[in-house]
């Protein structure tokens, strides 16, 4: 196996993330096993205790672990499967580091950073060598080189390359070279602050990905050639993108990247068929019909923390020919104006997942609009809860409905802990996390979308719908259409007399791509299209 690494310099936000899986879709194009992994510099053992303002999504594996939003680009741009495994925090390395010193594993030595820490990297880089099935490992180191905390695993790969030997490692550093007005010209000095950084502890990248807001002229990448000891055709340009992310892959592979990178690593492999890809970003370009969307929710000044849910959401509207005017609505303006003032005119309501009490009346008023104006609703975890709410209150005369994550004192607690759990305990990777099977009721509109009896999707929340509750929501009309076996927990609930409301306790958006849209976004983008037509 080869190992690709990327690091990133001068800035944060530079899109590592989504480069290196834009160069794993081109990679798997040209018929190569590819593999991708990151590791994290911060102290947190996973991102799951941060919350959304510091950090975005937390995106969910199928094996529950709670990881960085980059992963879900990595999934929704390959076919790689990814674990554990493939997000280390410098968290979990000392964690085990303090671990293995406590067991006496280091035999009276002084615990230090280099070797301990370092090895504990490598050990990861190690095991995922001899256990990934792949070509190419593409490894990202998160953060900006010249961090304290990024170091020590700058340090484990610059030792992990020597060891591996020429050919066997690859350096990609995604740096930026910005555009000074005053000036009129592309600017290379960060660029080769940030891979002289990267040189003083021994790292020389082969490649350089230069983000920029223009096209980077023949000039400007000699210089940056000079200056950052890289050939000139390794000084990459990859422009910020016009329409969609979905185009990176095509950008990076017109500017030969896949090729740089087999070159240097020694592969050959046929050249990259990217007409499905072209054809998919085709649509998104130019879609024939549009919809207007509303999400409600809370965490909107922060455009990561609903990502897989909007590209989601995107997939499969694309899937449909169909284009999406998304309007991110705060939930707690709904509070203060009333739904209609934001939702009248809209040919959907999404209400994704979160977590806390403010702006929840906001939402169970969306949902009250959305079920008696008709309008397409869609909700993902929280947005099943509070659909159950508005539903209780509205139609099964339970007028104090509410969850007791809200209201722990309520007397219609139709969300709740099961017995047993507790809200008081440690919060870190303790939710119902991960996937679990559900089986769809025949005849629903769930059942309907999915074309199956089984499923199986991915969790991370800690409520659930009450089952004392069941018979007195069901007797007014709301349907139960997916339910876990072990516990009978619900999964998925519908309203039958509306054009198509759906909501599930778990997180479809986790699994859905730009080539395989998920089912249920499709159920919803189909339905939100008639909406349009018919309005
Ligand atoms: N706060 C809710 C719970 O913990 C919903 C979580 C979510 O939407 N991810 O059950």
């Amino acid at each position: 196996m080869k190992y690709i690494f990327i690091t990133g310099g001068v800035i944060s936000s530079l899109g590592k993330g989504l480069t290196a899986a834009a160069l794993g879709t081109v990679l798997e194009r040209r018929g190569l096993k590819v593999g991708l992994m990151k590791f994290d510099p911060y102290l947190n053992v996973d991102p799951g205790t941060m919350s959304p303002y510091q950090h975005g999504e937390v995106y969910v594996l199928e094996d529950g672990a709670e990881t960085d939003l980059d992963l879900g680009h990595y999934e929704r741009f390959t076919s790689c499967h990814l674990t554990r495994r493939h997000n280390l925090t410098a968290g979990q390395v000392y964690e085990e580091v303090l671990r293995k010193e406590r067991r006496g594993d280091y035999l009276g030595k002084t615990v230090q950073v280099i070797p301990h820490v370092t090895n504990e990297i490598k050990n990861r880089l190690n095991h995922m060598g001899q256990h990934e099935d792949c070509d190419i490992l593409i490894t990202e180191i998160g953060g900006t080189t010249g961090d304290i905390e990024g170091l020590p695993f700058l340090e484990a790969l610059r030792q992990f390359a020597l060891e591996k030997g020429p050919g066997q490692c690859l350096f990609i550093h995604v740096t930026l070279v910005p555009f000074i007005k005053a000036a009129g010209e592309l600017k290379s000095k960060p660029t080769q602050q940030s891979v002289a950084k990267l040189r003083e502890i021994g790292i020389q990248p082969q490649i350089l990905v230069c983000r920029s807001e223009h096209p980077i002229d023949l000039e400007t990448r000699q210089k940056i050639s000079n200056f950052c000891n890289v050939s000139v055709d390794a000084v990459i340009e990859e422009q910020d993108v016009k329409h969609t992310i979905y185009e990176v892959p095509l950008m990076l592979h017109r500017e030969r990247l896949d090729e740089l990178v087999l070159l240097h690593l020694g592969l050959k492999a046929p050249p990259a068929d990217l007409k499905d890809w072209e054809k998919l970003v085709g649509r998104m370009i130019s879609p024939k019909h549009r919809v207007k969307v509303a999400m409600v929710g809370k965490y909107l000044g922060v455009p990561d923390a609903y990502k897989s849910v909007t590209e989601a959401l995107f997939h499969a509207a694309s899937g449909e020919d169909t284009g999406v005017d998304l309007m991110k609505i705060d939930a707690e303006e709904i509070e203060k104006q009333g739904a209609e003032a934001f939702l009248k005119g809209v040919d959907g309501v999404l209400v994704p997942g979160g977590f806390g009490e403010r702006g929840i009346e906001g939402k169970i008023a969306a949902v009250q609009y959305a079920r008696e104006k008709k309008i397409p609703y869609l909700g993902l975890c929280l947005g099943m809860q509070v659909a159950v709410i508005e539903f209780a209150r509205s139609l099964a005369g339970l007028k104090k409905a509410h969850s007791s994550e809200f209201d722990p004192q309520t007397k219609d607690p139709v969300i709740t802990l099961l017995p047993g759990q507790s809200a008081n305990g440690d919060k870190g990777a303790t939710m119902r996390l991960g996937s679990y099977l559900c089986q769809l009721t025949a005849g629903s509109l769930a059942h309907k979308a999915y074309g199956k009896n089984e499923i199986k999707e991915r969790h991370r929340h800690r409520y659930e719908f009450n089952n004392l509750h069941r018979e007195t929501l069901e007797k007014a009309g709301l349907r139960i259409s997916g339910i876990h076996p072990k516990g009978n927990l619900v999964e998925c609930i519908e309203i039958p007399d509306h054009p198509w409301f759906v909501a599930c306790q778990f997180h479809p958006e986790f699994r859905s791509k730009p080539d395989a849209p998920h089912p249920l976004f499709r159920g919803f983008a189909q339905a939100a299209h008639l909406h349009a037509q018919a309005n």
